[in-house]
């Protein structure tokens, strides 16, 4: 058994052993993907077999690809390269999305995390101005699927452009630009066993796009700056390898059971609906998530309160409160999320910790009543 039950996949996916092999032979070969010398060409070849990797992972074309820093540098350059004034997210997208249209009009979801057509509908009907919808493929805190195609559907037929952030979906369900019918599809590579650091901007031939850096021509003038050929090589053995799919919806699936019936209380968001197969968002009754995840961390499972937010404090899940769930039950919810190097061992540590967390806390809640009741 590994010493730690890593369960974070949405954060970070550990990095896939091809991946690092990849990165090692791009440092080692080193250059500048620029240059035209030999050293130059091979860091070139480097970055073009990366990009068909990456491309093919989601049906898209190389020349359709642009390399990024990440998800968040993809989701930032949509959103302002697209070009339109009149910007519509959902109300669970990803800070980068939410906070790179702070003028965005927010599109409500329900219950169960799943955007309000009828609401996307009667926004776009509402003005004239052609927009730019954006709606994330699969949520990072419950692992809901979003109606994409009928996102499409509606925001084609009032000409707007549709931007998907795909991040957590890729490598995790079927993703095809072209099935799907988005302009924009934007990826990150630690996501799916790549390295941190790097991402993809993948966007339909003929969409829009105003770059957002002043520089070189790289990446065909779309995104200047000398190109991150280690972490970019990296991203494409991830992406060759995670297109195979990912195979832990039957993990998951037993692991929702047994905490569950250890803790009949305990409610998992977003179950009702189509979600991605490795995500659980979950929540232990009357346990802060912050304490769920210092106990199990203490006993070498790693876990996340909600989202994994950048200043390492444990906020509000925005998610959970765009879905309507009482503030008390979202401080009670952690997402435990399954990935490429996930087994049945880890799952069995987590529910142990579990378990031994819950009965610990019935015990002491019982203590309290009692001392409560002799003292009266
Ligand atoms: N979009 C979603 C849905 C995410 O979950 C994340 C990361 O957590 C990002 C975007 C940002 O990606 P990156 O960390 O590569 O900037």
């Amino acid at each position: 058994m590994s010493a730690r039950a890593y369960l974070d996949h949405n954060a970070t996916s550990p990095l896939r052993p091809a991946a690092l092999d990849a990165m090692v032979d791009a440092l080692r070969a080193g250059g500048n993907p620029s240059s035209i010398h030999g050293v130059g060409r091979k860091a070139r070849a480097i970055v073009d077999k990366a990009r068909r990797e990456v491309a093919a992972v989601v049906g898209a074309l190389p020349a359709e690809t642009i390399f990024t820093s990440g998800g968040t540098e993809a989701n930032n350059l949509a959103l302002s390269g697209a070009g339109r004034r009149r910007v519509l997210v959902s109300a669970i997208e990803h800070d980068s999305v939410r906070r790179a249209g702070p003028q965005a009009e927010i599109l409500p979801v329900d219950g169960d995390g799943v955007l309000d057509l009828a609401a996307l509908e009667r926004a776009l009907a509402a003005s004239a101005e052609p927009a730019l919808v954006s709606v994330m493929l699969a949520n990072n805190e419950t692992g809901v699927l979003q109606p994409i195609a009928e996102v499409v559907r509606l925001a084609q037929a009032a000409g707007a452009l549709v931007h998907c952030d795909a991040v957590q979906g890729v490598g995790r369900v079927p993703v095809d630009l072209h099935g799907l019918g988005v302009d924009y599809l934007s990826l990150s590579a630690h996501k799916l066993g790549g390295p941190t650091g790097v991402g993809a901007l993948v966007l339909r031939s003929g969409a829009p796009l105003q770059p957002d850096r002043r520089g070189g021509g790289q990446e065909s003038n779309r995104r200047a700056g000398t190109e991150n050929v280690a972490g970019i090589a990296g991203f494409g053995a991830a992406a060759a390898q995670a297109a195979c799919g990912l195979d832990v919806t039957a993990l998951r699936d037993q692991l929702e059971v047994a905490l569950v019936q250890i803790a009949p209380g305990a409610k998992v968001f977003g179950v009702k609906t189509p979600r991605i197969g490795n995500t659980t968002c979950i929540s232990m009754p009357g346990v802060p998530a912050e304490t769920q995840v210092m106990a199990f961390d203490l006993v070498g499972v790693c876990i996340s309160a909600g989202a994994a937010c950048s200043s390492g404090k444990v906020q509000r899940s925005p998610v959970l409160e765009a879905m309507g769930v009482p503030a008390a039950e979202a401080g009670c919810a952690t997402r435990i999320s399954l990935g490429w190097n996930s087994e049945a061992a880890d799952i069995e540590r987590l529910i142990a910790a579990w378990q031994n967390l819950y009965i610990r806390v019935r015990q002491s809640d019982i203590s309290h009543t009692d001392s409560r009741a002799r003292a009266a």
